[in-house]
């Protein structure tokens, strides 16, 4: 078992079972877009309530009445408008391509180039599509992830954030083994991590169960 399974062990036996990410592509597409400014929480009211309104795909959210959207989509927080305007960019993006389950699924040039289609997903969002929705061994990397893994020695800081996702994912992909499951454990823990214990300015490094293996934790601890 290599370090970073044993850190992400710990993480799974303190924080106990996450949720993950969707795995259908539409719905995860959709995920991404209500996540973002939102919590969890009203993201999933949202979600839930788009589930209900039976619109977690592309030909009945195209369909849909725009009021019944809104109200859905409302229940994720502020910047409705955006939303609106991201979802139904990533509807006609999902109704052009209807292959584009397929295609991510296949190798990774074409499947990051249709990806870079849709709205607000960003690098971090296409490589969790990547993961979440075609099963590839890739790690996705957010500021979150990012975070943790540089202060527990996992790549370097370099200039610009998709450089040092670079080295974060070639430091990590050496230490799991080379399966979906492995990389979406390690994605949903150090992702919950960074969001709750080793926040930006003020990591609670004294309750992390990571100090002892951390450097950047001991070094803040003395
Ligand atoms: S010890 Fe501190 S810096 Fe290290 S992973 Fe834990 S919270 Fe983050």
């Amino acid at each position: 078992m290599s370090r970073l399974d044993r850190l992400v062990g710990e993480l799974k036996r303190f924080y106990g079972r996450l949720p993950v990410p969707p795995a259908d592509p539409f719905t995860l597409f959709v995920w991404e877009v209500l996540s973002v400014h939102s919590t969890p929480r009203k993201r999933d009211a949202a979600l839930g309530a788009l589930k209900r309104a039976r619109t977690l795909t592309p030909d009945s959210m195209w369909r849909v009445a725009p009021k019944k959207l809104q109200e859905s989509v409302a229940l994720a927080g502020p910047y409705l408008e955006q939303r609106i305007r991201a979802l139904k960019g990533g509807v006609d993006v999902f109704r052009r391509v209807p292959d584009l389950p397929a295609v991510i699924r296949g190798p990774l040039p074409p499947a990051l180039r249709t990806l870079k289609a849709l709205p607000q997903m960003g690098e971090g969002g296409a490589y969790r599509m990547l993961l979440f929705a075609a099963g590839h061994p890739v790690l996705p990397v957010d500021a979150r992830v990012s975070r943790v893994a540089r202060r527990l020695g996992y790549g370097e800081g370099q200039t610009g954030f998709a450089k040092t996702a670079r080295s974060i994912r070639a430091a990590v992909s050496a230490e799991l083994a080379w399966t979906p499951v492995a990389f979406a454990r390690a994605f949903v823990y150090l992702n919950h991590h960074g969001a709750v214990t080793c926040t930006e300015t003020d990591p609670h490094c004294r309750v992390c169960p990571l100090l002892d293996e951390c450097p950047e934790g001991k070094r803040r601890s003395m």
